[in-house]
């Protein structure tokens, strides 16, 4: 799933790809993206950097132009040789130095912007869990500050509140924070509102370390089993880590995404 930790990971590695040379190949293979012309727009262009925003992509071009790509839930940047035959399937888009090629699937937000357009989506995200000067303990006092009914499950994923939580680190940051997510934002004590930020950074940090995988639980060693990767999240049913318990679910919010919790250790 896309959430912060994959955006971070992008912005290490489609930088190191493709930043500080020339676009030399611009390819636009999905229909819908034709009307924004952005083969001719940024041929010859030079990426300087590409930047993280909560789960947000934007591409900064010498020329100021940004390219703002957000994956929502199955779009992926991939990265190849400058020589390799990239798949097509699924294929959007292609930029190309003489080094290396990125290439985005499967949208399915895709805009580029000319210099100094206004990126209202961007000026509304709340601070990012996982920026270089991010104080995790303080924005996740911020739940503190919002309308006190909310259910805290809602919260974390509002992005003008703090941005990188998606679905999956949703459940595992509660889980972990011992935080019920059907609770209201305004139960929520200091400490608690605090370890919810600490406790998502630390995941989508992980998450970037792992190369956008997501892994929160780690089995003791030796007891391993394929796709234990999870505390709660997709568990529904099963026993809890923890406790033994149900794992229960349920879609919460206005999106109704499922959230993965243990009545036994979430309070
Ligand atoms: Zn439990």
């Amino acid at each position: 799933m896309p959430e912060g930790q994959v955006s971070h990971r992008n912005a290490i590695v489609l930088t190191r790809a493709i930043a500080g040379s020339p676009l030399v190949r611009v390819e636009v293979t999905e229909p819908r993206l034709a009307p924004q012309r952005i083969d001719e727009r940024l041929m010859g262009d030079v990426l300087e950097h590409m930047e993280a925003r909560g789960k947000h992509h934007l591409f900064r071009f010498r020329s100021g132009r940004v390219l703002h790509s957000h994956l929502r839930m199955g779009g992926v940047w991939r990265t190849y040789a400058a020589d390799a035959d990239i798949p097509q399937r699924g294929l959007w888009l292609a930029l190309g130095t003489t080094e290396a090629v990125v290439a985005q699937y499967r949208g399915p937000d895709l805009a580029l912007l000319e210099p100094g357009e206004p990126m209202p989506r961007i000026d509304a995200l709340g601070p990012d869990l996982l920026a270089d000067d991010a104080d995790p303990a303080a924005i996740g006092l911020r739940l503190l500050a919002i309308e006190p009914t909310r259910p805290v499950g809602d919260a974390v994923m509002d992005q003008r509140v703090m941005s990188g939580i998606g679905n999956v680190y949703k459940s595992e940051t509660l889980f972990l924070a011992g935080v019920d997510p059907w609770r209201q934002v305004g139960s929520l004590t200091r400490e608690e509102a605090e370890s919810i930020g600490v406790i998502g950074s630390e995941l989508l940090a992980t998450g970037v370390r792992d190369r956008g995988r997501i892994r929160t639980y780690r089995p003791p060693l030796g007891t391993a089993r394929p796709g234990e990767r999870t505390w709660v999240y997709g568990r529904r049913g099963r026993p809890c880590r923890r406790c033994g318990a149900p794992v229960r679910s349920c879609g919460q919010g206005d999106a109704n995404r499922t959230t993965y919790w243990c009545p036994g250790c979430q309070e």
